[in-house]
C-alpha cells in the first residue's frame, strides 16, 4: 500500500486551495505538512504595490495563520535538499522530513543567463519581496532630494511591461518625473499587434523609451548591451522571463528548457510518480503555457483529488489546461490591459475587474476555517 506522508513544498496557488480543502486529505487518511516562509505575496497585486495604488500588505497572505486555522501542520523554513532516494526533504535549519509523496509549488525566479543578479542595484523581477524593496528605495530617494532615477527594465514581455508601466504610476505618485527605458529584442512581441502599438504608445506617452537590445553586463551608472553599446542607468530591473527554482533541477527528473519539471495530466513528474509538481515550477507534457498563476489556480482541485487518492486508492484525474485564459495587466495609473487570446481592451474597467479578481483571491484565501470543518 502507498504511504500516506504527505509534504507540500511551497504554498503557491494550488497550495492554498489544499491547504483550505485540508479536511478532505485527512479524511483520506493523508498526513499533510506544508513547508513554506510564513508569508505569500501574492502576485496578481504585486505590480499594483509597487505602482504606489496599493500598499504592500493588501498583496500578503499569512501562511503560518492559515496553516493553523485548517489545521495543517507547518513548517516555516525554505526547502534546500531533496533526497529522492531516502525520500527525505531538508530545510534551511536542517532539520529533515521524511514524505512518501512530494508536491512542490514553489513558482519561479528570474531568469539570468548573465549572471546579473549579484551585481549592484540589480532588481530581479523574482521574488515579489524584491519588487517591494525597489518601491521602498525609490520612495526614498525621491523623498530625499525629489532627484530623477534612471531605470532600465530588461525584458519586453508582459511583466516587464507591467513592471515599466508599474515604474511610471510609482514616479507619477510621487510628483517625479519618470525616467525609464525597456531595452529588449522586441518589446511586447507577444501581444496581438493592434494591443502592442497601443500600450506602446500609451507607455511612450507617459515618458518610457524603447530601445532594442539585450542587457548583458552592469557597471556603475551604466547597464551594457550584446551589441557593445553602454545605456545610463541607477537601477536595473531583470525582467527578461522566468525560470524554474534551482531545487527542480537538484531532482535529476526531466525538465524543459526553463528547467521546469516535466509532469503528466495527473502532475505527477514523468520519471518519479511520488513528486507531484505544479504552477510555474513545472510543465504538463504537451500542454506547455505561459508562467501564469491561473494555471495553479486550475490544476488545484485535480491535485486535491489525486493527492486524496493516496489514501483511498481513486483511479487519477487529469488536468488539460485551457487554450485560452484571461490576463490583465495593471498599467499603474488606475487603467488596465485586459487580453484574451486576440481580444483585448485598454483602460479603466479592465483594473477594476483585475482588483475585483485579485484582491477576491486573496480576500477568499485569508477567510478563516468556518467552524463546522470545511
Ligand atoms: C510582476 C509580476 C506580476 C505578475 N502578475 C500576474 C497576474 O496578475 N496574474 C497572474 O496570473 N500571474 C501573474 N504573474 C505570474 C505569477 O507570478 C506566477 O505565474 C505565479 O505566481 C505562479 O504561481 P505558483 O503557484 O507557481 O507559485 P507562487 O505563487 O510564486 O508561490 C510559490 C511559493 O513557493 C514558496 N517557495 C519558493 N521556494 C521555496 C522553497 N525552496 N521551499 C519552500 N517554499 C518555497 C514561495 O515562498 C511562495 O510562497 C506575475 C509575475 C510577475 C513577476
Amino acid at each position: 500500500m502507498v504511504g500516506r506522508r504527505l509534504v507540500l513544498v511551497g504554498a503557491g496557488h494550488a497550495h492554498l486551495h489544499l491547504l483550505r480543502q485540508a479536511s478532505r486529505l485527512r479524511t483520506a487518511g493523508v498526513d499533510v505538512t506544508l513547508i513554506a516562509p510564513p508569508r505569500f505575496q501574492y502576485s496578481g497585486l504585486a505590480s499594483g504595490v509597487l505602482s504606489g495604488a496599493l500598499q504592500p500588505e493588501a498583496a500578503e497572505i499569512d501562511i503560518a495563520a492559515l496553516a493553523a486555522a485548517f489545521g495543517v501542520r507547518h513548517l516555516p523554513q525554505p526547502v534546500i535538499g531533496i533526497d529522492r532516494a531516502a525520500r527525505l526533504v531538508t530545510v534551511a535549519s536542517g532539520e529533515t522530513k521524511p514524505y512518501d509523496r512530494l508536491s512542490l509549488n514553489i513558482g519561479s525566479v528570474a531568469s539570468d543567463p548573465y549572471g546579473l543578479i549579484s551585481q549592484k542595484d540589480v532588481w530581479p523581477i523574482k521574488p515579489l519581496a524584491a519588487l517591494l524593496a525597489l518601491r521602498a528605495r525609490l520612495e526614498t530617494l525621491w523623498a530625499r532630494d525629489r532627484q530623477t532615477v534612471r531605470v532600465v527594465v530588461a525584458g519586453g514581455g508582459h511583466s516587464a511591461l507591467e513592471i515599466a508601466a508599474s515604474l511610471c504610476g510609482l514616479a507619477e505618485r510621487n510628483g517625479v518625473r519618470p525616467d525609464v527605458t525597456v531595452i529588449a529584442p522586441e518589446p511586447g512581441a507577444s501581444l496581438p499587434p493592434s494591443a502592442r502599438t497601443r500600450l506602446l504608445a500609451a507607455l511612450t506617452a507617459r515618458g518610457v523609451i524603447f530601445q532594442t537590445g539585450v542587457v548583458v553586463g552592469r557597471s556603475k551608472g551604466g547597464c551594457h548591451m550584446s551589441d557593445g553599446t553602454v545605456c545610463p542607468c541607477d537601477f536595473l530591473v531583470l525582467a527578461a522571463g522566468l525560470a524554474a527554482p534551482s531545487l527542480i533541477a537538484d531532482l535529476n527528473l526531466p525538465v524543459d528548457g526553463d528547467g521546469r519539471l516535466r509532469v503528466r495530466p495527473t502532475m505527477q513528474s514523468v520519471d518519479d510518480p511520488a513528486i507531484f509538481a505544479v504552477g510555474d515550477c513545472a510543465v504538463i507534457d504537451g500542454h506547455e503555457r505561459p508562467a501564469t498563476g491561473v494555471f495553479g489556480v486550475r490544476a488545484a482541485p485535480i491535485m486535491l483529488s489525486n493527492l486524496a487518492a493516496l489514501g483511498d486508492g481513486r483511479p487519477a484525474r487529469l488536468y488539460r489546461p485551457q487554450r485560452k485564459w484571461l490576463s490583465i495587466m495593471d498599467l499603474g495609473d488606475d487603467r488596465g490591459l485586459a487580453l484574451r487570446g486576440q481580444f483585448w481592451s485598454l483602460g479603466g474597467p479592465a483594473l477594476r475587474l483585475k482588483r475585483y479578481l485579485d484582491l477576491g483571491f486573496v480576500r477568499r484565501m485569508r477567510a478563516p476555517a468556518p467552524s463546522n470543518g470545511e
